[in-house]
């Protein structure tokens, strides 16, 4: 199953991914993870796409195309992949459709997740991570038991630099310019399920699962 989650930031495509990949047993390819993996590692790739990030902008084309060549090729991919906030322009989409032509692959479905952007400001603002393990809270909709601490493992939660609200408004107006055209671009293919990003996590996942069904049983 290879499928691409499409939807503004705060649409819920890592939530989603994370429970998907658990079911199907295939990975899920962040580029927003890996690019943060690099700043943090302070990797060549990383100190180029750090600005980019901090100021809510798209980090080149040739650097995330590059980056997802890497991970397709790996053989993990060979079952099935999830895209997770990758191709986000037209350009990142034709690369994505060569590069998949040459590696005998296609893609099954795009799933576009719609919430509206009061929504999405709201959950994008209260949105909190777990230092050590990752685990994701939400200040208001999913709080931690103790405010500042992770549930599983007491790692002090942080919020995202580009998850302040200023940046967020800029990140969605990014979304808006550069990568809706793709709801379009993905129609024209035939691939395109546009699904309510509104509702419980489950009820989400489910109408994730009732696309992705109709063709895996
Ligand atoms: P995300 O976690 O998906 O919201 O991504 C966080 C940030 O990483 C974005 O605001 C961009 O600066 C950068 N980024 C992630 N994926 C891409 C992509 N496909 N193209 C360009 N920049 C990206």
């Amino acid at each position: 199953m290879n499928l691409i989650l499409l939807g503004p930031p705060g649409a819920g495509k890592g939530t989603q991914a994370k429970l998907l990949i658990k079911r199907f047993q295939i990975p899920q390819i962040s580029t927003g993870d890996i690019l943060r993996a690099a700043v943090s590692e302070m990797t060549p790739m990383g100190v180029k796409a750090k600005g980019y990030m901090e100021s809510g902008a798209l980090v080149p084309d040739e650097v995330v195309v590059g980056i997802v060549r890497e991970r397709l090729e790996k053989n993990d991919c060979l079952n099935g992949f999830i895209l997770d906030g990758f191709p986000r322009t037209v350009a990142q989409a034709d690369a994505l459709k060569h590069m998949l032509v040459c590696m005998n692959m296609s893609i099954e479905h795009v799933v576009s997740m719609a919430v509206d952007k009061e929504e999405l400001l709201q959950r994008i603002t209260g949105r909190r991570t777990c230092r050590l393990c990752g685990k994701g809270y939400h200040v208001v909709f999913d709080p931690p038991s103790v405010s500042g601490r992770c549930d599983e493992c007491s790692g002090e939660l942080f919020q995202r630099d580009d998850d302040q609200e200023e940046t967020m408004r800029k990140r969605l107006d990014v979304y808006e310019d550069q990568t809706a055209p793709l709801i379009t671009y993905y129609e024209n293919e035939s691939l395109l399920r546009s699904i309510a990003g509104v509702g419980s996590i489950d009820d989400i996942q489910q109408r994730i699962l009732s696309i992705i069904q109709g063709t895996h049983g």
